[in-house]
């Protein structure tokens, strides 16, 4: 199947009678005819659901779905994308390990890794998205696990070179995690350059209606976990699984099965399945509106980029923009529909602008069907002073705009009537 095909058929395919909608499994248990078949299930010998908090048919049908967009082996949903990076980190370090990581990611995963995972004795080191081969291999140390990047980030909307982090982090026997929510699996699909974990918040395009929070963490299958000693809680028995050890009874499924009878087991962060379902949901049309995000923000980027009272504009589609050549290598039918820019006459101008806005709603949020607008410097980012906002690549006139699917004349149209009662 193309990928296409896949949005509406991939993950369940229900047999002759069963209902052609993914049902939502509404239950936190099963039922078994002997404790002995439900013994089974406990010690990983047989196959099968036994409670809600560890898998459930819903969720593992979506789940199967973005496994097949991204192109991967297996792929566990998570109840929001903060929850995928991390447990798609903290799958393979522990307290005394290390991980280097872009520093241009979504605020919300930096103060994760900087702060709360800091307390957890995981320590990073912030690299230049970037940064040439040499840079990112001067960041490893004899306790490094795991490289981490986004593929478009959110807000600054870097486009990674995921082939040059990729090659640094195999040289040093060690996986590159991307967060892959701004391109999603239709506009890039990051196994195919050498990425080994792609994780999402699936609240943002994915689902694309706003209406569930959830993430996701799929695994390509090909990182070799044996090749060095890194990775023990793989390579080694689980004593609190009986002395499985996950590389040998389950190969490729080896980091997802540990990650939910481990990390989902103790740790809980698993969707409801009407989240699932809904999210489903949206992955059906998700090829659509890929394809529409993408032709209007070229066109509302375009359009901003000839306007007299922006001062600038930054989308990688753009012709000019630093990332257009790595946009059209690893994203070469479109990037995402979010575009930054500035307003002329700064911050003040800014919040004029947005507040004149009809059709554009301002929203803590992004990669919605409909276009929505923020001002990072006055909401998500307010507490940051001028230079603290530049060092995050966040410019106190930066206005975050995610176009939406509406027509784009009506878009543009707003953006125009705003911008001419910001400039009086
Ligand atoms: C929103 C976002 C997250 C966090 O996801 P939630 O679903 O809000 O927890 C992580 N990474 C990126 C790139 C995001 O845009």
């Amino acid at each position: 199947m193309k990928i296409n095909t896949k949005c509406l058929h991939a993950g369940y395919s229900p047999k002759n009678g069963e209902p052609r909608v993914l049902p939502i499994y509404q239950s936190t248990t099963y039922k078994y005819e002997s404790s002995e078949a439900m013994g089974k299930l406990f010690d990983l010998e047989d196959e099968g659901y036994f409670y809600t908090r560890l898998a459930n048919p819903t969720n593992d049908a979506v789940a199967a779905k973005i496994a097949s967009l991204e192109g991967g082996v297996a792929a566990v949903l998570t109840s929001s994308g903060q929850a995928a990076n991390f447990y798609a980190i903290f799958n393979i370090c522990h307290a005394g390990d290390h991980v280097v990581s872009s520093s241009a990611i979504y605020g919300g995963t930096f103060n994760l890794f900087a702060v709360t995972m800091k307390k957890l004795g995981i320590d990073f080191t912030f690299i230049s998205p970037d940064s040439t081969k040499e840079e990112i291999d001067a960041a490893f140390k004899e306790n490094t696990k795991a490289v981490f990047a986004e593929t478009i980030s959110n807000p600054s909307l870097t486009v990674l070179d995921i082939e040059t982090f990729a090659k640094s982090a195999h040289e040093h026997g060690v996986p590159l995690i991307v967060d892959n929510t701004f391109p999603t699996p239709i506009n890039c699909r990051p196994f195919e350059f050498g990425a080994d974990i792609v994780t999402h918040s699936t609240t943002k395009y994915m689902d694309g209606h706003a209406t569930q929070v959830g993430g996701v963490i799929v695994d390509s299958g090909n990182f070799d976990w044996t090749q060095n000693d890194k990775y023990p809680g793989l390579t080694t028995p689980d004593d609190s699984y009986h002395g499985i050890t996950y590389t040998e009874r389950f190969g490729k499924g080896a980091y997802i099965t540990k990650a939910v009878v481990q990390l989902m087991r103790d740790l809980g962060s698993i969707p409801s399945p009407h989240n699932a379902f809904l999210l489903n949901i949206g992955l059906e049309t998700l090829f659509l509106r890929m394809e529409r995000h993408c032709y209007n923000a070229q066109k509302v980027a375009q359009f901003l980029s000839e306007n007299e009272n922006i001062t600038w504009v930054n989308y990688p589609s753009l012709k000019g923009n630093k990332y257009y050549d790595n946009a059209k290598k690893y994203m070469p039918d479109g990037t995402c529909g979010v575009v930054s820019f500035g307003v002329k006459g700064g911050r003040e101008s800014a919040t004029k602008f947005m507040d004149s806005l009809k059709l554009a709603t301002i929203a803590t949020h992004v990669a919605d069907c409909r276009t929505c607008v923020l001002h990072p410097a006055s909401t998500t980012h307010r507490q940051l002073n001028a230079q603290q906002l530049e060092e995050c690549g966040v410019s106190e006139d930066l206005i975050r705009f995610s176009v939406g699917i509406e027509d784009v004349n009506d878009i543009i149209e707003d953006i125009k009537q705003a911008l001419e009662k910001a400039a009086k």
